[in-house]
């Protein structure tokens, strides 16, 4: 195999609506269809790779239009470059495009896939293969009424799943409830509690409060305060009595040198769609160098990216917190092979890259421009 087989010669770009299950509402917006979009990145040996861009346009500002219109960019950057240089290749996307880490994660992980594929290693013994077995989901309950939230519950308990991520932040008084309701109806569920920044300091103090009355298991809580709020965060987490994860006040790796130095998390929630791929691996090393534990999440995404942040946890090790749900609240799956999920546990993958296939990539008319 000579060098130039490891060499980029073309990148398509396929966009595709995602329908979701139940509208995934959460304190800053709300999702009911992800507008994603695909990567299928090419070598000069016939080597296939796929990624997956997904904009959360309340999270990272970025939408589909925005991020097709940067992946294009540094499209023209990557073709014609060896994916043996993909350290080198990311950290010129950063540069290139610092607002646009969906973008530059769908094209990174498609490279890093297809990178793999000619090694002939799975996606995950890149970074190692620290930790390579079945890891178990939390399963996002999104906010909704008392009741639509009961039935959601029951629905998933039903299939297994034991850690519920609830979405709070509109109405402390009403997320207690919620919270109150699945403790009391399903005994032995742990919570993550999400407030995407829609609380004040006295609203998150509440909360806790609140669930602390009844006894609730708070595995942790997660973005309680507006992002740049850190002294808000380290207060919280000296006075209350729940772990605290970052998610977006760590979208980059300045971030969350500036989490870590205000101690304002003892989480951080590691997205590769937040931060790009390679960006999100440096991280999740950097975080749990400086004590943090780490937390791997995602967006609304398909088992394209969630294969790859599997695949992250699994290379890497020590990332006690998987929230790696969303594949399951889409109306259905696109994807051939690669991981799959048996209730809440995800089964690895041993085969090359992700090891999976897009189907539709071949049926789409692909974006050649
Ligand atoms: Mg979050």
């Amino acid at each position: 195999m000579s060098d130039s087989s490891f060499t980029i010669t073309n990148i398509e770009l396929c966009p595709l609506d995602l329908p979701i299950t139940d509208p995934f509402v959460v304190a800053t917006g709300q999702l009911r269809v992800a507008h994603n979009a695909f990567v299928r990145l090419t070598l000069h040996d016939g080597t296939i790779g796929y990624g997956e861009i997904a904009p959360f346009p309340a999270i990272t500002g970025e939408d589909r239009e925005s991020s097709l219109k940067n992946a294009r960019l540094l499209r023209e950057h990557l073709l014609g470059q060896s994916t043996l240089h993909y350290q080198r290749l990311g950290h010129e996307l950063s540069e290139r495009a610092p607002d646009a880490p969906a973008a530059r994660c769908g094209l990174e992980t498609a490279l890093l896939d297809a990178l793999t594929r000619a090694l002939r290693i799975p996606l995950w013994a890149l970074w190692g293969g620290a930790d390579v077995r079945a890891r178990e989901t939390d399963v996002t309950i999104p906010i909704a009424s008392l009741e639509r939230t009961k039935t959601l519950a029951r629905q998933w308990y039903e299939r297994g799943f034991r850690l519920f991520k609830m979405k709070v932040g509109h109405d402390v008084d009403e997320d207690v409830r919620r919270v109150e309701t699945l403790h009391r109806h399903y005994p032995g569920v742990a919570f993550v509690i999400d407030a995407n920044q829609g609380y004040t300091r006295e609203e998150a103090a509440a909360l806790v409060r609140g669930i602390n009355r009844f006894g609730g298991n708070i595995l942790l809580l997660e973005q309680p305060l507006a992002k740049d709020d850190l002294e808000g965060h380290a207060e919280l987490k000296r006075h209350c009595r729940v772990p605290i994860a970052a998610d977006e006040s760590a979208q980059s790796l300045h971030d969350l040198q500036a989490v870590i130095r205000h101690r304002a998390a003892d989480y951080v929630n590691i997205k590769i769609t937040k931060s790009g791929l390679l960006d999100g691996v440096l991280m999740a090393t950097v975080a749990k160098a400086a004590g943090l534990q780490v937390m791997l999440g995602g967006m609304v995404e398909t088992r394209v990216a969630m294969g790859c942040s599997y695949g992250l946890a699994m290379g890497i090790g020590g990332c006690p917190v998987l929230d790696l749900d969303t594949p399951l609240l889409l109306g259905s799956d696109p994807i051939d092979g690669g991981y799959t999920y048996e209730g809440p546990r995800l089964q690895p993958w041993h085969g090359p890259g992700l090891d999976l296939d897009i189907p539709f990539f071949r049926a789409a008319l692909s974006d050649r421009l």
